[in-house]
């Protein structure tokens, strides 16, 4: 395959989607493409779930998890091993790059994401990091609320059906004894909660492309979307 160069790609390129539909699999080749950097916020929310589950503290006192969401301390850095992990995952200096994926982490994770000061406390950070630019940022509001002004906006999609299953696929591959129903379940449950909150709510920016990967490989959603980065 003869990878294009693409002369002056999108400086700052928003990646947003409900949970499962491929966003971070298609940031991180994005970013490899472009020689970018790729966060995925989605992580931040996922070590504040984890940190607040690790400390017994109740994930609905909402002033015990906007505190800790305020001294958090998350490093994300190469991946040190390689057990499939893209990257290793630090919260206050404990590696929890697993344990930020565990079902327990899913079920609670969309109910910390609602609190005003969790979102203010990432969103800082978010914008922080992506001062610098060339940088793939991944998540649920970087297009409306965290870079309102991104060079691109790619909105991914894809059915809760299509969704499930693929997670289930990814499980299983990864030697987990999972139930696909209990997947759908759980990818509606954050659904629901992800796009019904009043604050930096799950949607397409009004400038967003978006791309529905049903009927698509990896492979084909990628070279969508660097056809888009390429029409920039
Ligand atoms: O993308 P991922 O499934 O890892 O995100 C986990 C959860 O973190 C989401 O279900 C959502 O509740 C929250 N999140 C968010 N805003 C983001 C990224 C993730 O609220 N920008």
């Amino acid at each position: 395959m003869c990878e294009q160069v693409i002369p002056n790609p999108p400086n700052i390129i928003a990646i947003d989607g409900p949970a499962a539909s491929g966003k971070s699999t298609i940031g991180n080749l994005i970013a490899n493409r472009l020689d970018y950097i790729c966060l995925d916020t989605g992580i931040m929310y996922r070590a504040v779930a984890c940190k607040a589950l690790r400390e017994g503290i109740d994930v609905f006192d909402a002033e015990k998890i906007s505190a800790l969401s305020e001294r958090i301390k998350i490093d994300i850095r190469h991946a040190s091993e390689e057990d499939g992990r893209q990257f290793d995952v630090l919260i206050d200096g404990a590696d929890h790059t697993w344990h930020i994926r565990s079902p327990e982490v899913n079920q609670v994770v969309s109910e910390v994401s609602v609190y005003p000061r969790v979102r203010g406390a990432m969103t800082e950070l978010q914008r922080e990091i992506a001062k610098n630019g060339h940088i793939v940022m991944i998540g649920r509001d970087i297009g409306t609320v965290v870079l309102p002004d991104a060079d691109l906006k790619i909105y991914l999609e894809a059915s809760v059906e299509v969704r499930a299953q693929r997670r289930y696929v990814e499980e299983l591959g990864r030697g987990k004894k999972v139930c696909l129903v209990d997947i759908e379940e759980s990818l509606r449950h954050r659904d629901e909660i992800d796009s019904g909150r009043s604050i930096a709510p799950l949607r397409a920016a009004d400038d967003a492309v978006i791309v529905n990967s049903d009927d698509m490989t990896v492979y084909e959603v990628v070279e969508h979307v660097m056809r888009i980065i390429a029409q920039r």
